[in-house]
């Protein structure tokens, strides 16, 4: 069984520990380089962003995980997580974020907080390319999406299609992209950790890991 760890310096880390558990893998928490040595992949969960930024360098874990992301060490980051492997990271406004350092993992921009104060969170079931058995139950917390994808970056999923009267100028009529992949990296916008009983967004990192 793969060992994967959670990095533990704030946010969802205990649901992401159970998911993980029950999709076949060991998991562990990480908060130290030793425990970051001893994992064969990592989940990097949801929380804030900005904390864990400061967390990272408080730690000394910033470069650390730098370099095993650069080796190609699987990794999927879920919300705040997806924010940290991006290459770059707007606020909700579309300024650059101050306060995160991303580690560019994961050739995309993100926004912060981007679906806005009236959603901050909502649910919807979407597809999930690479995800089989119908629509993924996903959860958004005050979530992130994806403004622009680099060409080897997979777009997985997309939010349901914002309705006619919704559609300003400056959007195209397609859903937002809340799921990608490039490579070992995967990321969502939403919280599969907090579906009990559908593991299936794990299990599908937990196969990456063992085929990496
Ligand atoms: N808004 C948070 C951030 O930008 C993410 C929220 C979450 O992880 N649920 O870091």
């Amino acid at each position: 069984q793969p060992v994967i760890g959670v990095l533990a310096l704030q946010g969802g880390v205990a649901e992401h520990l159970s998911a993980l558990e029950r999709s076949g893998a060991h998991a562990r928490p990480v908060r130290r380089p030793e425990e970051l040595d001893a994992v064969h992949g990592l989940v990097l969960p949801g929380g804030e962003s900005t904390a864990m930024t400061r967390l990272l360098t408080t730690f000394e874990m910033a470069e650390p995980l730098r370099c095993r992301l650069r080796s190609g060490m699987p990794v999927y980051g879920s919300c705040a997580g997806m924010v940290l492997l991006a290459t770059s990271v707007l606020d909700d406004d579309g300024s650059a974020s101050p306060a995160v350092s991303p580690f560019g993992a994961l050739d995309v921009v993100v926004r912060r907080n981007a679906f806005g104060r009236q959603t901050e969170s909502f649910e919807d079931d979407l597809d999930v390319a690479g995800i089989d058995g119908g629509p993924v139950h996903a959860v958004f917390i005050r979530a992130p999406w994806v403004d622009k994808v680099g060409a080897d970056v997979e777009v997985l999923a997309r939010s349901r299609p914002p309705t006619a009267a919704e559609v300003t100028a400056s959007e195209d009529g397609l859903g937002r992209i809340v799921a990608v992949r490039q490579g070992p990296v995967l990321a969502t916008s939403f919280h599969p950790e907090l579906v009990q009983g559908d593991e299936r967004v794990h299990r599908h990192f937990v196969e990456t890991v063992r085929a990496g």
